[in-house]
């Protein structure tokens, strides 16, 4: 037990109950994604990887998303993203580890889906950023950071309609050539993603930068 813990203990995300940020009861209550989707037409498809006729040059391989974006989930996102509570991206990243697809390729990277240097000195941490340094630390997969850049402050991804989406996010980031990526295979990791317009637009970047494999691996979808 940690010494803050006494102070402020740990509660429920979704009940209040003290503990921990998932109590037994309301950890049943997730709702993990049983039809993994194409990332592209969001149509289901095997294992979530992208449909032989859906396929670009720069298109995602695939995205492995873990659970639907509501209940228990919505709440922990809220409480990381808004509440700034940082050291609930153990117990997020531990759900991921539970649960990786053994059908996933060996990645050479795990690559956070970066913030804008605004939003990230608002913050003060970038919640993709903390889940990618835990599922790497344990799968053995280095975590580049300060790579990919986001180079334009988009308006929030939430307030759009699907169309709008995938502008707004158009030429948002850039590839600083400090990695060579030619060959590389890429886990791309954000913490929520409702029409993987953010990933898609990274894993362009990626692979005009010459990364033969991209996934995304999203912490919650929907
Ligand atoms: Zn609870
Ligand atoms: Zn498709």
């Amino acid at each position: 037990m940690n010494i803050l813990d006494l102070f402020f203990p740990k509660r429920c995300v979704t009940c209040g109950k003290i503990g921990n940020y998932f109590c037994q009861s309301c950890l049943f209550k997730i709702e993990y994604i049983k039809h993994q989707v194409c990332p592209v037409c969001s149509e289901n498809s095997i294992d979530g990887t992208t449909h032989y006729k859906c396929q670009k040059k720069y298109s995602l391989d695939g995205i492995f998303a873990l659970a639907h974006f509501k209940g228990p989930v919505k709440n922990a996102i809220h409480v990381f993203k808004y509440r700034l509570v940082s050291d609930i991206s153990g117990y997020l990243a531990n759900l991921i580890l539970d649960n990786y697809p053994s059908f996933l390729p060996k990645f050479d990277y795990f690559i956070p889906v970066p913030l804008h240097g605004k939003r990230m000195r608002e913050r003060g941490f970038n919640q993709s950023k903390l889940l990618a340094d835990q599922i790497g630390r344990k799968l053995d997969v280095e975590v580049l950071d300060n790579a990919l850049i986001r180079k334009k402050a988009t308006k929030s991804q939430a307030e759009l309609e699907k169309k709008e989406r995938m502008k707004n996010i158009l030429g948002a980031f850039e590839w600083e050539q400090k990695v060579n990526l030619k060959g590389k295979k890429i886990g791309l990791i954000d913490d929520v993603s409702t029409t993987f317009s953010t990933v898609s637009e990274c894993c362009k970047i990626l692979k005009r930068s010459g990364a033969t494999c991209v996934w995304g691996i999203v912490f919650a979808h929907g």
